[in-house]
Parts: structure tokens; sequence; C-alpha cells
């Protein structure tokens, strides 16, 4: 394995290294946190395309899907992006390493990547697809387009606090609700759940492209989402939100990080016939195809989908689900947006490599206000 590991390197990769392995937190089973397991012997990544590099951790993000994925989340669907021919052996993607979020140097690069888009020392950051291996680890392998340039202004610490979100946000925002710089201004935007990653960072982004943001929190968190820019905070914690959102003027767009109820009236609040737009975050796809295989759950999920967004659209507004996606591209005009002083990274609490399972537990118990971030070198 370690001959094949060294020509796949010698065939693709700039450098000549001679690591096999290297410390990381694994899991080797779904569980509750007492499946993470410290090792200094993970497999170290191997560039297996051109166009990957190899980055040193220096710090990773936490988000809640870590956590859920811990316990088995998506696992039908992860191991169908990770290798479709095998789909039904179970048990492939052990040992798994976590951590969605990462900010560190390239320590090698592909053929096709280097010196044009990246080269070894560049300080960069990204989002790591739930389908790859994480950050809870000393490196990792990813697609150049994945990876972008970490803003200058921010510690590494900083960074990691902030790609999967941006991502996850971009692409509801952006891709799907079609938002951009150029047509939020005067847009009136609802986020529903604004005090923790995702919430966090849309306030920030909205508020620079122009957009009054309303937001709905607990009482506790007022403070941080006005000092990030919302407009207008409705506490969820001093009865249903609903009554309040209906009497304020209606909305050009929901951001829905919260989810369940709150899907029967939330898109009642947008303006009809105007294209508005309901995007929420929490959908169950990943536990249709955890419940009913790939290609069931998938079938599922279209026909959920498509029969809420007709029955809205007869309502006059669009119903849609927004989804995380890896976005090189994106990241480099947060990257600016944070060194031009618009975005700054919310971390609630910071946590050293030795401390990675206290730090999942943090993420589990909920109530962020902003995120978990890794220290890892
Ligand atoms: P976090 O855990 O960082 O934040 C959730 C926040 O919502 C917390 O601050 C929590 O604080 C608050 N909250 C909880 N209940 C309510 C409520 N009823 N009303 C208002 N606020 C509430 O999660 P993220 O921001 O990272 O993600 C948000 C959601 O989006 C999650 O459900 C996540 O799974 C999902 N997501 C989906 C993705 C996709 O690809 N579809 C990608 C990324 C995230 P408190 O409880 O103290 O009020």
């Amino acid at each position: 394995r370690t001959a094949m590991h060294q020509c796949q390197r010698r065939l693709f990769s700039t450098s000549r290294s001679r690591m096999t392995t290297m410390p990381a937190w694994v899991i080797d089973r779904y569980g509750s946190n007492d499946v993470m397991r410290f090792t200094k012997n993970a497999g170290f990544p191997v560039i297996n395309y051109p166009n990957e590099v190899i980055i040193k951790v220096h710090a990773a993000g936490l988000n809640p899907i870590d956590v859920s994925m811990r316990g088995g989340y998506g696992a039908a669907t992860m191991a169908m992006k990770r290798d479709p021919l095998n789909v039904l052996q179970s048990g492939n993607e052990f040992p798994l390493i976590l951590g969605r979020d990462v900010s560190g140097v390239i320590m090698e690069c592909g053929l096709d990547v280097a010196p044009v888009y990246f080269k070894a020392g560049d300080e960069v950051w990204a989002a790591i697809p739930p389908w790859k291996q994480g950050s809870l680890a000393e490196f990792v392998v990813l697609n150049a387009n994945e990876v972008s340039k970490k803003p200058k202004c921010l510690s590494h610490t900083e960074a990691a606090a902030i790609p999967y979100v941006a991502a996850t946000a971009w692409s509801a925002l952006v891709n799907t609700g079609g938002l951009s710089m150029d047509n939020c201004a005067k847009k009136r935007i609802l986020i529903l759940g604004g005090s923790g990653g995702v919430g966090t960072f849309s306030i920030q982004m909205l508020k620079s492209w122009g957009a009054h943001v309303t937001v709905t929190c607990s009482q506790n968190a007022e403070r941080l989402v006005r000092g990030l820019g919302a407009d207008h905070v409705v506490d969820y914690t001093a009865g249903p939100v609903r009554g309040p959102l209906t009497a304020l003027e209606k909305f050009d767009l929901v951001l829905d990080n919260v989810g369940g109820a709150t899907e029967g009236w939330a898109p009642g609040l947008l303006k009809p016939w105007c294209g508005a737009k309901y995007v929420t975050l929490v959908t169950p796809f990943l536990q249709n195809t955890d419940r009913l295989g790939v290609a069931d759950g998938m079938l599922q999920t279209g026909v959920t989908v498509a029969s809420k967004a007709l029955k809205h659209l007869s309502k006059g507004v669009h119903y849609r689900w927004g989804m995380f996606a890896p976005n090189g591209l994106a990241l480099d005009d947060i990257s600016e947006m944070v060194d031009a002083g618009k975005i700054r990274a919310v971390v609630e609490e910071e946590f050293g490599f030795s401390q990675v399972p206290q730090a999942m537990l943090k993420v589990e118990r909920g109530h962020a206000r902003g995120k978990t971030v890794v220290s890892v070198s």
C-alpha cells in the first residue's frame, strides 16, 4: 500500500514527501461521542488527481453535521458519493475523519494546480464536502476548486469559523434564493434562527449587500445579532413568533435555519406574486436516503419537494430547499468581504486538538452563538 501511495504521489504531485501516517481524530463506527478515537496512525492523504492539493490543517471548524454524521446521518448518500460502484459494502468509510471547515497552509499541489492557482506555503481556507475525509487531522486533501486563499486579516482559528456556513449560506441565498450584492438593496429578508453559524454569517453578508434583515433568536442572543447588523429582532423564547412576524411588512425571502413547524406558516410571511422565496436548510433529503436507500430516498425526496413547491406556487411564493455546496469561487468573494471589514468571524469557543470530544459535545448541546473551532497546530 505504501508503494502504491508513493507511486501515485510521483504521478500527480509536485512533492516527494514520504509521510504515510498522521495524527487524527477518527471514528470506526457510528454512535455517540465515545466513538471518537485519537490516533497517530491515520492514513496520510494522497493526491489522486492532478487538480488536488494537500493542506496542512491549522484549525478545524465544527458544524452540527459533524455530530449528525458521527451518529450515521447521511451514511447512504455519502457512501454513494465516495464510491458509487461499492455502495452496498457498508463500513468502507472507516476510519472516518469528521470536521467540515479547514484553515491551513498548502503543503503539496497536484500538477495542474501549481504554480498557477496555488503553491506550497499558500494560506488557504475551505469547506470540506461531507463525503470527504475531514479536517480533524493534521492534513486533508481537497480539489483545488474547493479551496480559496484565506482572508489575510484573520487568524487560522477565526478563518476556520467561516467556510462551511458561508458556502451553505451562499448556496441558499445566492444560488437558490437569487440574491446578490446588486439586487439586495431594500429587500426585506427574514432569518429564522439567526444566532448560530449560518445565521451569524448570513446576517453580515446580507447587511453588507444592503438588505433589511429581521432575525428570530433567543433573548440572550439579541445583542450578538444586533451587533452583526440585524435591523429587527424577534425573541422566540418570549412566545410564538408567528404573530409578531405576521404583524410586520412582508418579506422578499425567508431563510429557515429552524425547520419543523415553521415550514407550515413561514411561507405566508412572503410578499405574494412577486418572486419571493422561502428557502429552508432543514430538509429530509439525507434522512430519506438513510431510511429508504439512495434510489427510493431520492425518489421520495423528489416527490416531496415537487409537491411542496407546487402547493406554494399556487399561493404566489416559491418554496425551495437550500443545500451546502462546496464553492471555492464564493469563498474568494467572501475572503474579500472579510478583508474589507464587512464580515467578521464569530468564534464562540476554541478548543485544543486534544479536546476534540469536548468540542463535539459543545456542538451537540446546541444553543450555538457563532462557531466552535478546534486549533490543530
Ligand atoms: P447552529 O447549531 O450553529 O445554530 C442554530 C441556532 O438556532 C442556535 O443559535 C439556536 O440557539 C437557534 N435556535 C434554535 N431553535 C430556534 C428557534 N426555534 N428559533 C430561533 N432560533 C433558534 O446551526 P447552523 O447555523 O450551523 O445550522 C442551522 C441549521 O441549518 C441546522 O439545522 C443545520 O443542520 C442546517 N444546515 C443545513 C445544511 C444543508 O446543506 N441543508 C448545511 C448547514 C446547516 P438557541 O437554541 O439558544 O436559541
